[in-house]
């Protein structure tokens, strides 16, 4: 399948000091420099390629081989490559140091290697180099193509044989352990006889090798425990044969054409990429994989590949972890500041899913190619991260959502009892009911799944803050419906009272307490038939009827006072007096003659007006039952009341007061006592 990678725009820049071409695709990178360093561009080069997403979907080849023996050529002709290759007419390789190369094969997925070595074997470096490079190929490539001269064939102490043997040596090393998903780690030996003159059939040739292989393995010294292992255990050996490249140059080519479709066409049945063969590296990872081979195989440290995938997962892993934390970053930053700010963000727990699934997916995508532990264990710590971001967005969107569901609450409380005809205990649950069903509305559509997050608390802490708004709201209510309750009394018992009290009579108290107590019951039954719809409890009903109670009772007090304040009662007084004496039985005026007692009808109605003094001065009936009381410590629970003595309320006048009243009233009664006298005296003066 083609790369699902994309094709990078040509720069015509030079990666490792070669001329690029204007396409991308065939630029080509030194990944290890004469100076046997690891590139550090392989990674930006692969994406160039396309392959940054390619995941498994790519191959890796490599070639080995002497010097010479048109290796680069070959790579080149199957591949499309643009290794360098050797100078025909100057017949010697440049003096360059061993090195590797790597170009992407053109229309295709496939990552090809070409190791440069030097000439002249005799030098011990160059040994060393050959043994870690192939190394190096084998720990990273699928198919190693074993490039020889036909005439090599069969030479089993030739230079190549030498260098088989370091393959075997160095696979065993290698591959001897399991992978970390249990597949014993296999790799295509593809042998390509180079100019092949044609009178040894091919048959015959991969006979010989395959026979020397054997032998090759046979020679091995192995590890115990590996030491029944066969070659085929680890390898499969393929065989391919070209013709001169000069003297059959048109064979050459098509036959090099048809090599190359064993590489390229999936569909062929001697197709070389077997899944068996992938060393199971995603595209993008492999240029780490690569380097971390590389260090081992430099400093001669036992190549263990296990780790080396451990290590692999770990710095990807954390990579594609980064990566993906940064967009969710990205996405969750903008509503940090509205929610803190304390605003309710509408949908913010589809936003949340959608980042964070977002980030998880993105992170699968890329990471569960890698190690599956590794994989799992940064997938937590992500998960981890994620949360321990978004869960203050929850928590602070709760927190919104309550105070906003408590602001509604009251508002439609208040908007619920406008007009008389509400029904307080309907108007709360009513309302109650709302907030929560929104409150609740709000809290589940921000909760996210896979997180152990709760609104309980906060749940639990709205109903609570409801309650006490509600009972707040009742108190009020409350209050106010005493009050109204308490101005309907004062008018009920204003007139009443002043015409009881104009009236002096003996059982002028027991009027006055009769009407007190009825206007008071009806006061009390329709506070009660109100309080009903108020949820109120016994004991609030009990301090309001209290504070009702003790309101009508000053109310009355105060009605009293209005009769009885001095100039008003001084008035009555003397108006009775007057009637007494100053009128007969039948309320005739009288007039005065000089034998009429003026002085026994002066004294009669001098003591019979005094006598309202002491009816006036304390509020007592005749009649028991009527005697109203409080108790002495009914304070006003609904205003801030002042020390309350009931019994001193009963009293009008006190005896000082009764006194005064006594010698003013007395002043005016013989004012008219000597207007009733001279009346005579000038009566019989005439
Ligand atoms: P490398 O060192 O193995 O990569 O070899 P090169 O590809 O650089 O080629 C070395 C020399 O061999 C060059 O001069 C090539 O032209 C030549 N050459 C390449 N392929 C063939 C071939 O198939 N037969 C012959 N006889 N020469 C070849
Ligand atoms: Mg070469």
């Amino acid at each position: 399948a083609p790369s699902a990678g994309r094709t990078p725009a040509a720069n015509g820049h030079y990666v490792n000091g070669s001329a690029a071409t204007s396409d991308a695709s065939s630029e080509r990178i030194q990944i290890i420099d004469d100076e046997k360093q690891f590139t550090s561009a392989l990674t930006a080069q692969i994406e160039k390629w396309g392959l940054g997403h390619a995941g498994f979907d790519y191959d890796i080849v490599s070639v080995f081989g002497s010097q010479s023996t048109g290796k680069s050529t070959l790579l080149n002709r199957l591949f499309g490559t643009n290794f360098d290759v050797m100078d025909e007419t100057k017949r010697q390789q440049t003096t360059k140091g061993a090195c590797i190369w790597m170009c992407k094969a053109k229309g295709a997925n496939l990552l090809v290697m070409d190791v440069e070595g030097t000439d002249g074997r005799e030098r011990g470096e160059d040994q060393d180099f050959e043994r870690k490079s192939a190394l190096f190929s084998l720990a990273s490539s699928e198919v190693l193509i074993v490039n020889l001269w036909e005439h090599q064939v069969g030479l089993y102490q030739g230079a190549n044989m030498g260098l088989l043997k370091t393959v075997f040596e160095v696979n065993l090393g290698l591959f001897g352990k399991k992978t970390p998903d249990g597949r014993n780690q296999r790799t295509l030996l593809l042998f390509v006889i180079r100019d092949h003159i044609g009178t040894t059939p091919l048959a015959n040739l991969q006979t010989t090798l395959s026979a020397d292989m054997q032998k090759i393995w046979e020679s091995l010294s192995k590890p115990p425990e590996l030491k029944d292992k066969q070659l085929s255990d680890y390898f499969d050996l393929s065989f391919a044969a070209l013709p001169h490249k000069i003297l059959a140059a048109d064979k050459f080519e098509s036959e090099a054409k048809a090599l190359s479709r064993r590489f390229l066409d999936k569909t062929k049945e001697d197709y070389v990429f077997s899944p068996q063969y992938h060393k199971r590296i995603p595209a993008d990872g492999a240029a780490f994989y690569m380097e971390g081979i590389w260090e081992q195989v430099q400093s001669n440290k036992d190549l263990d590949l296990p780790t080396q995938q451990e290590l692999l997962a770990q710095f990807r892993c954390d990579e594609i972890a980064t990566a993906a934390l940064a967009e969710f970053n990205e996405q969750a930053k903008p509503q940090k500041r509205p929610v803190e700010s304390g605003k309710v963000v509408e949908g913010l727990g589809k936003m949340m899913r959608a980042w964070r699934s977002g980030a998880i997916d993105r992170y699968d995508r890329d990471a569960s190619r890698y190690h599956p532990g590794v994989y799992k264990r940064k997938r937590v710590d992500l998960i981890g991260v994620i949360d321990s971001t978004l869960s203050p967005l929850f928590l602070g969107q709760l927190k919104n959502l309550h105070k906003a569901s408590l602001a509604t609450y009251k508002k439609e409380m208040l908007d619920g009892m406008k007009g008389e005809n509400y029904n307080f205990a309907d108007v709360v649950t009513a309302s109650r009911e709302r907030i929560e069903k929104r409150f609740l509305e709000g809290a589940q559509e921000a909760l996210v799944e896979g997180t152990d997050w709760s609104y309980a608390e906060e749940l639990q802490l709205l109903r609570e803050e409801a309650r006490i708004v509600a009972d707040q709201c009742r108190k009020d209510e409350t209050k106010k419906m005493v009050n109204v309750i308490e101005r309907n009394f004062k008018k009920q018992i204003s007139e009443p009272v002043d015409l009881y009290l104009n009236k002096p009579t003996p059982d002028m108290w027991d009027k006055v307490l009769k009407l007190f107590r009825d206007t008071l019951e009806k006061a009390e039954s329709s506070y009660l038939a109100k309080a009903k719809s108020f949820d109120c409890t016994d004991e609030e009903n009990t301090t309001a009827l209290t504070t009702l109670r003790k309101r009508a009772w000053l109310a009355l007090r105060a009605k009293i006072e209005e009769q009885t304040a001095d100039t008003v009662f001084l008035g009555k007084l003397r108006t009775y007096f007057e009637e007494r004496f100053r009128y007969d039985e039948n309320g005739v005026p009288r007039v005065w003659r000089p034998d009429d007692d003026i002085d026994g009808a002066f004294r009669n109605a001098k003591e019979q007006t005094l006598e309202l003094i002491s009816l006036y001065w304390k509020i007592k009936p005749t009649n028991p039952k009527l005697e109203f009381s409080l108790p002495s410590d009914a304070s006003d629970s609904l205003a801030t009341g002042e020390e309350f003595d009931f019994p001193s309320t009963l009293v009008v006048f006190t005896e000082t007061k009764a006194l005064d009243l006594t010698n003013r009233f007395r002043r005016d009664a013989d004012a008219f006592y000597v207007e009733a006298k001279r009346s005579t005296v000038s009566g019989v003066a005439q």
